[in-house]
């Protein structure tokens, strides 16, 4: 049996749930049952082009019955490629470099920063500021860069120096001192609770840092890859941040991640570098997945989408105000914030009887990331399955 095997040969890290999906359609899950299920979550805003998506399927059979890697010693043409959309949808003069998770992308812009604040100035700079709530990783610095305090706990300790968290962006602006070399932030927090920033505080705030020099690191682990309807949150904002960094949904599944700078100088060779990163099966991957997203959203389709999800999300929210008090988030990063953990949890619970996988984010936070290509019939399915849940705790 499954929770038996997983009990007794796979760390202990998660608290899981123990169905064994057998079988993905774009937002549809089938379990060894084959009952179905609506993801709601696209397994925290990764499969962004849905479940078993073919034109994906295709380009990495393709790929790996050839090259599926190389080693980063060699020039590799896809990751070449996928670079250069990168730029182009970004709308940034940019260069990237590929890594396989967030944690590793956001660990790379860190190291981007701390050299710059090295070799830059004639004292060394290496201070950065990040936003309370926010979530940047579980290395042993990504986790420390991570504002949630809960998770610096000794067990962990010593950790490495030079992180500080602020409540809001008012609070940045007093804590920057002459050793400050970067801020740090997600343009709309997901873990900590789908909480989006306001645009005009951040672009006062990105000027202010151009004009000290001092860096603007976007974490769009999880905003980025149209994820907020743009293809980054970065231009939604409109912003010009330093470095923007990716994963989540980037590769479809694939492991895959991203850091792209404007300083394109302050790396040289020896100084990063990473096995799997950037090799032929994940930027192939990657590559057919922004085409596809890039022509969805062109057809006006994502939009029509998000739209779509948007007014359902109401509906329930307008039907729900004893158990909801807001409703958070944009894009298809959206979330309804629930009167109390325990409501939270039962609904959750009650949404996986009924067949609609959801996630938290904070203590109290409903959570969409649904697959971007969601259909409407889906979306229906699902908020119908989730209207019977949430009736369960009346
Ligand atoms: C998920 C996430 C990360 C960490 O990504 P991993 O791939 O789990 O290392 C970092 N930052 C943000 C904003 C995230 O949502």
């Amino acid at each position: 049996m499954l929770e038996q095997l997983d009990k007794q040969y796979v760390l202990n890290t998660y608290p899981r749930n123990y169905v064994n999906f057998k079988k993905g359609i774009n937002a549809t899950l089938f379990d060894d049952r084959k009952k179905d299920y609506i993801d709601f979550t696209s397994g925290i805003g990764v499969v962004a082009v849905g479940h078993g998506n073919k034109e994906v399927a295709d380009v990495i059979y393709e790929q790996v019955s050839n090259i599926t890697h190389i080693s980063n010693l060699f020039a590799i043409e896809p990751q070449a490629i996928l670079a250069e959309k990168l730029s182009k949808l970004s709308g940034m003069d940019i260069s990237t470099f590929f890594a396989n998770s967030g944690a590793e992308a956001n660990e790379g812009a860190i190291k981007i920063a701390r050299k710059y604040g090295q070799t830059k100035f004639n004292s060394k700079k290496y201070k950065v500021i990040t936003l309370a709530n926010s979530f940047h990783g579980r290395t042993i610095t990504t986790v420390k860069a991570t504002g949630q305090k809960n998770m610096h706990t000794d067990n962990f300790a010593p950790y490495p120096e030079g992180f500080s968290y602020k409540n809001d962006i008012q609070d940045i602006y007093s804590s920057i001192d002459d050793q400050t070399v970067a801020v740090m932030i997600e343009l709309i927090q997901g873990e900590g609770g789908v909480q989006d920033l306001d645009k005009k505080e951040v672009q006062n705030l990105a000027k202010f840092l151009k004009e000290k020099d001092i860096l603007l690191i976007i974490d769009e682990v999880q905003t980025g890859v149209y994820r907020t309807g743009e293809f980054l949150a970065t231009n939604l904002y409109e912003i010009q941040p330093d470095i923007i960094t990716l994963s989540k949904g980037l590769g479809g599944g694939v492991p895959i991640a991203a850091i792209m700078t404007i300083h394109k100088d302050i790396f040289e060779p020896g100084d990063h570098g990473t096995t799997f990163g950037g090799n032929y099966l994940s930027t192939t991957a990657a590559s057919k997945v922004l085409d596809i997203l890039k022509d969805y959203k062109e057809k006006g389709l994502l939009d029509e989408s998000i739209i779509y999800f948007k007014n359902k999300l109401s509906k329930l929210y307008n039907e729900n105000k004893h158990l909801f008090t807001s409703e958070v988030g944009l894009g298809f990063m959206r979330g309804l914030r629930v009167k109390d953990e325990d409501t939270l949890n039962k609904i959750i619970k009650n949404s996986f009887e009924e067949q609609v996988l959801i996630l938290r984010a904070g203590k109290t936070t409903l959570r969409f990331l649904p697959p971007l290509t969601i259909t409407k019939e889906e979306i229906d399915i699902g908020f119908e399955r989730l209207s019977k849940a949430i009736y369960k705790i009346k």
